[in-house]
């Protein structure tokens, strides 16, 4: 029986992405979490619910929360300073070190 292993995120924390689908299209956002399991990352402001929180003992407070939803991968492109969103492509230098490159201008990222 074949292992199915986590799809190889190349988006990282802390990246600037546009959403390319949804509700949310063409909103810009940072990346909060990579989950890497579901193949999904938070991105700041995007795919945000509403949540109702019940009050609790523990908040003294119940009410609604807004909560930035997980999108899938696949539906965020990296945004590049100089071309905007792009694809991600990978560079080996001489030392074996991967480095994340834009596609379109080739510059690091
Ligand atoms: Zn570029």
């Amino acid at each position: 029986m074949r292992v199915k292993s986590p799809v190889n995120i190349r988006i990282r924390k802390g990246d600037r992405v546009r959403v390319l689908s949804g509700k949310d299209k063409g909103r810009e956002g940072t990346v909060m979490r990579v989950l890497r399991d579901s193949n999904r990352v938070i991105v700041d402001g995007v795919n945000r619910a509403k949540r109702h929180q019940r009050a609790t003992r523990a908040t003294m407070q119940g009410g609604i929360i807004d909560k930035d939803m997980p999108v899938h991968a696949s539906s965020v492109a990296i945004v590049c300073p100089q071309c905007g969103p792009t694809r991600i492509g990978m560079r080996i230098d001489d030392q074996g070190l991967k480095t994340r490159i834009c596609r379109k201008c080739g510059g690091e990222l």
